[in-house]
Formats: structure tokens, C-alpha cells, sequence
């Protein structure tokens, strides 16, 4: 289903459990996913919990192999063959783009023309053994399944606008694990983009730690969402952060919202990349509004009530 993001979207209050309560049915399973209803559990605390992380499977038994081709080869538990998975996994393109089998792509540094229509099997970058690749893939099935789930809730609330029913459709979500995805991805540009860059300078350590949530982030590193105008919604689109040499973040465009990974103490490096200074650290809330009729993807971070609601308006379906 068709549906646009145009406007402004607008930084809206912080979040009001009393009020949100009211437009949720009170049998609703609270998101989370402790089992409870939404009346009786995060609206109850007015804290929205964190769902728990997605788990990756254990580094396995060590075979002491590391392929010279894969960026977590400091693990030494390498397969010998390099799986075909893009930067950016196939099921969330697919769930980003809508599409099946052809995409088009902007900005891959080997392409001439501007926009490239190419099949989706075809981007594999070699990047990571099979191994490898299949601990990793937890994050991406995460990530696919939120964005199909969020994409079907936008798009019944845009069929339903003009009905106005006001009510609530919520999505819950472990930030972390999106910034974890995201840190994936970029590894995976990076890495693409240049083969020698395994070779010689693989992703930093704690990069890996980070994603293995095998130590904590630096603080203020992490996701930060823009909050002015964005464009077309499916769609995705990443391009690594530069400070000098050195990678400092992503940017990245997904379902019509602009996320900004940061990878850096400095703020003034993400800034001079180009990140505007309106921006949420850690939001709490996106939502998109058609009439009366709201779609919500909470998140729950390990610091709770930190971050803003985004509100997005979206257009009446034109049928
Ligand atoms: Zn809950
Ligand atoms: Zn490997």
C-alpha cells in the first residue's frame, strides 16, 4: 500500500501515560512482552520497558580459523566461505522498499549513473564468513520484522484515516538493538566499500563488543533521530560519517524518518558530517497521525523516559 510522510514533522510533549491509556483498549498486550495488558504494565508505571535484546547465538566452539575476508575474524571461528549477505540484509530491504525482486539504489560509490535498478539477490558484498553472517542475522530478522510490522500499521491507519477511529496501534522495540543493527550495517559498508579495509583496518574491537552487547556504549554515542522535513518512505538509504580518515557514524534513511548513528565523543564530527542540530537522542516515540487514527513504535531504552515523541503526519489513502 502507497502511503507519503509529507510536512513537518513535530517534536511533540513527552510521554503522557494517563492520556495514551485512554486511547488504548486496556486488553491490549502491554509490547514489552512481560505478558501483561498495556492498562495494568508500562501505562500503569509510565515507563516503557525495554523489551529484552535480541539474543545472538553463542561464538560456538572455537575452531581456531579466522577467514582473511571476514571483518569478525578476531573471533577465530571462521567459516571457510564468505556468505553473499549485502551490507544491508535482503529481508530488510525487502521490508524497507516493499519490494520483491528488483530494487532501485542511490549512492553505492560504484555507481555511475544516479539511481540503479538491480536485482536484490544480486548485492551480496562478501563481508562476512557464513558463520559469521548467520550470528549476526538475529539483528537483521529484528529489524525486518519491526519495519514490516510498522509498515502494516501505517498503512491501516492510513486506510482507516478518513474513519477516525483515534485508536492507538503500538509497536515496541529495544532501541539498543536498532542502534546494535545499525552498527552492523556500517561495518558492512565499510568494509565493502573497500576490501582491503579487513585486510588492514577491521572495524574496531569495541565496535564488535558493541553489537555482541559484550560491553556497554560510550555515552552519548547512539542513535539520534532528526526531527525536521523528511522525504520519500520506501525507501533506505546509508552512507558511512567521515571525520577526516576516521569513521565517526551512519546515516540513515528509513520509512521516511533520518537516524544518525553516532560513533563519536565529539558531537562537533556528526555535526560537521552534516547532522543538523535538531535532533532527539534516543527518541521514546514515532508516531504517525492520519486524521484521528495514530500508528506508534515505542522504545525502550536502558535509560527510561530519556529521549522525545516524534510525530509524523501522514496523508489520507487517495483510492
Ligand atoms: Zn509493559
Ligand atoms: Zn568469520
Amino acid at each position: 500500500m502507497p502511503f507519503v510522510l509529507p510536512g513537518d514533522p513535530i517534536l511533540a510533549t513527552p510521554f503522557d501515560p494517563q492520556v495514551d491509556a485512554l486511547r488504548i483498549r486496556a486488553d491490549h498486550p502491554c509490547g514489552c512482552g512481560r505478558g501483561a495488558t498495556w492498562s495494568t504494565c508500562c501505562a500503569r508505571t509510565g515507563q516503557i520497558r525495554r523489551p529484552r535484546a535480541v539474543q545472538l547465538p553463542r561464538r560456538g566452539s572455537r575452531i581456531h580459523y579466522q577467514n582473511r575476508g571476514c571483518y569478525m575474524r578476531s573471533e577465530w571461528s571462521c567459516a571457510p566461505k564468505l556468505s553473499a549477505e549485502h551490507a544491508v540484509s535482503a529481508s530488510v530491504i525487502r521490508a524497507a522498499t516493499g519490494a520483491t525482486t528488483m530494487i532501485t539504489i542511490t549512492g553505492h560509490p560504484w555507481q555511475k549513473s544516479e539511481t540503479f535498478e538491480v536485482p536484490i539477490d544480486r548485492l551480496g558484498s562478501r563481508i562476512l564468513c557464513k558463520r559469521h553472517n548467520e550470528r549476526l542475522s538475529p539483528l537483521d530478522a529484528f529489524v525486518a520484522r519491526t519495519i514490516e510490522d510498522t509498515v502494516v500499521r501505517i498503512g491501516t491507519v492510513v486506510a482507516r484515516g478518513a474513519e477516525a477511529d483515534g485508536i492507538v496501534r503500538l509497536g515496541f522495540a529495544n532501541g539498543h538493538d536498532i542502534e546494535r543493527w545499525m552498527l552492523k550495517v556500517l561495518c558492512g559498508l565499510i568494509c565493502g566499500e573497500d576490501k582491503g579495509t579487513i585486510a588492514n583496518s577491521p572495524p574496531p574491537a569495541l565496535w564488535l563488543r558493541c553489537i555482541l552487547e559484550e560491553g556497554p556504549w560510550p555515552a552519548g554515542w547512539g542513535l539520534y533521530l532528526e526531527t525536521s522535513n523528511t522525504k520519500s518512505v520506501r525507501s533506505v538509504y546509508a552512507m558511512p560519517l567521515y571525520a577526516g580518515a576516521r569513521v565517526c557514524g551512519l546515516r540513515m534513511e528509513l520509512l521516511g524518518l533520518v537516524f544518525w548513528l553516532v560513533l563519536t565523543d565529539d558531537l562537533t564530527d556528526v555535526f560537521n558530517a552534516g547532522m543538523p542540530r535538531e535532533v532527539s537522542y534516543q527518541p521514546i516515540e514515532l508516531r504517525w497521525w492520519c486524521n484521528r487514527s495514530c500508528a506508534s513504535l515505542l522504545f525502550g531504552w536502558r535509560k527510561p523516559m530519556s529521549g522525545s515523541r516524534h510525530t509524523v503526519q501522514v496523508e489520507p489513502a487517495t483510492t
